[in-house]
């Protein structure tokens, strides 16, 4: 389908209990592409009434939705992931129009978040409680698994399917109901999402999608509202700590996905031809915008020079540019407020000492675009070691050993992700116990995969997505006891 087909297919209006209407105040907001400047489409932008009739709507679904036997809803799920990959080429274009990844990362995120519902479709009919004695022998304990009710998500824009997908997926599999409120400058891909949930016969009113430009005032009475029982959040860490106090009045259930600041860790005894490979994933990968992006490289002194020089390399050869167009690897970011940040660290780091080995500057518009960056010899104290670069920054630190390195590591507030190079077993066995992280990549630069849980220590987060755990977020437990029918 052309940009333009497409476009003009995408679904503009609030998806509420099933049907596609238009905000209460009949406003809009418009949807940028970043790579030119250029308005996509102007969508609904609800207000708090609309908010509330969302969770309505999916207050009204909630008790046949739960009742709705496991495999009923498995299939739809199911039904669900293979619309999307019949309509993987859209999906992964509209990726590339609201947000600037290149095409081919696109393609890999339709293949990350498809997974969530598959992985989901699957874990929806493996839920299961159990039966057993108490110790005394007086008893029968009985534990049961039941949806925790209706949830609201809030996703962000930096992958905006995966992040929807790896919250509606396992709600709806626990038989939860859902409100969805995308980030306000991509929301055009949920919205996409919804219609394929409906064309697979998802009952009115268990998904619905409110997109807004004022997402303070239009979450607020949801997550105050008593109905509502789980808040599932995936942003900045700011933002999650707001959303934790306005969700403790009501003591919800809440997940949170928060911020990172990954170290990559490169020992000398490192394959340094698979650390490189490595890097340039970890941190060039959604144009570094993701929040598993390695943030700070940290390699052994004996190494540093020759691993600069290879990644400095690497980065002359990528090419910027829409991500639409062929051999693209680095896009736009995602807005101007991106590239003042962007800036500044490394404007701060080399005021600090820095050396830019390559980029260094934002690049005139149109578009938002940022020359893809190598920084070494970065000094203590600069923003970007403390703070998510959020961008094509490669900053390398160095370090003499090894209680240095795992010291440089853990002195963040973060705990997301940490990434390590060595060939010495015992050293990366050594790491995984160290290391202040709920998850790691031990000689690979990307961890994300759906049957894994993701999720962060510290101010990342709390709670997991996908995995064998990531059904439980939206399951509550009962416990009955009963008499020992034999006494
Ligand atoms: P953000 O916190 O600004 O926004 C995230 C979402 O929250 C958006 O939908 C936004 O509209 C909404 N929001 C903002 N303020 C709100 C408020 N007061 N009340 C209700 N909703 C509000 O984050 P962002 O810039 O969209 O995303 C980037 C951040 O997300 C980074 O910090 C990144 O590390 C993090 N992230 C984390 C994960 C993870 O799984 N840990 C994944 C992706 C992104």
């Amino acid at each position: 389908m052309s940009e333009q087909d497409l476009l003009a297919a995408i679904p503009r209006q609030l998806f509420i209990g099933g049907a596609w209407r238009d905000a209460v105040a009949e406003r809009t907001l418009p949807v940028y592409d970043p790579a030119t400047g250029e308005v996509l489409a102007h969508i609904a932008d609800a207000s708090p009434e609309d908010g509330v009739a969302a969770l309505d709507a999916a207050n009204e679904a909630f008790a046949d939705w739960a009742e709705t036997p496991a495999r009923v809803r498995a299939d739809i799920l199911r039904r669900t992931f293979d619309l999307l990959q019949e309509r993987k080429d859209d999906v992964a274009l509209l990726m590339t129009l609201e947000m600037g990844k290149p095409l081919a990362e696109a393609h890999g995120e339709v293949a990350y978040g498809g997974e969530f519902l598959r992985w989901f479709s699957e874990a929806t009919v493996h839920v299961q409680g159990r039966y057993g004695a108490n110790p005394e022998g007086t008893g029968r304990m009985i534990v049961t698994q039941h949806p925790v009710g209706p949830c609201f998500a809030i996703t962000p824009w930096n992958f905006p399917l995966a992040m929807a997908t790896r919250k509606i997926a396992p709600a709806l599999a626990a038989g939860c109901t859902v409100v969805i409120k995308p980030a306000e400058l991509t929301p055009l891909t949920t919205l996409f999402l919804a219609s394929l949930f409906e064309e697979a016969g998802l009952p009115a009113g268990v998904l619905n999608v409110i997109t807004t430009s004022t997402s303070s005032a239009v979450s607020a009475p949801i997550i105050s509202d008593p109905r509502l029982r789980k808040l599932s959040f995936t942003g900045s860490t700011p933002v999650g700590v707001k959303l934790l106090q306005q969700a403790a009045p009501g003591v919800l259930r809440t997940s949170m996905e928060l911020g990172g600041n990954a170290p990559f860790i490169v020992f000398d005894d490192a394959d340094l031809d698979n650390a490189v490979d490595a890097a340039m994933l970890a941190k060039f990968r959604n144009i570094g915008q993701a929040c598993t992006a390695a943030n700070r490289f940290i390699v052994h002194r004996s190494i540093a020079a020759e691993f600069t020089r290879r990644v400095t390399e690497r980065v002359q050869q990528l090419r910027v540019g829409r991500g639409t167009d062929d051999g693209v690897s680095i896009g736009p970011l995602i807005d101007a407020r991106a590239i003042d940040k962007t800036t500044s660290l490394v404007d701060d780091a080399v005021a600090r000492g820095a050396t830019v080995t390559v980029g260094g500057v934002a690049i005139d518009g149109p578009g938002t675009f940022f020359a893809p960056t190598v920084l070494s010899d970065v000094q203590p104290g600069s923003d970007l070691l403390r703070e998510e670069i959020f961008g094509p920054v490669l900053a390398i630190i160095t370090f003499d050993d090894e209680d240095d390195a795992v010291r440089l590591a853990n002195s963040t507030e973060y705990g997301l992700v940490s990434y390590v190079f060595t060939e010495n077993l015992a050293r990366g066995q050594r790491m995984i116990e160290r290391l202040q992280t709920g998850m790691m990549g031990l000689n690979v630069g990307v961890v994300s995969n759906a049957a894994a849980p993701f999720g962060g220590w510290k101010l990342s987060g709390l709670g997991r997505e996908g995995g064998a755990e990531g059904i439980h977020e939206y399951l509550q437990s009962k416990y009955t006891l009963t008499a020992n029918p034999f006494a």
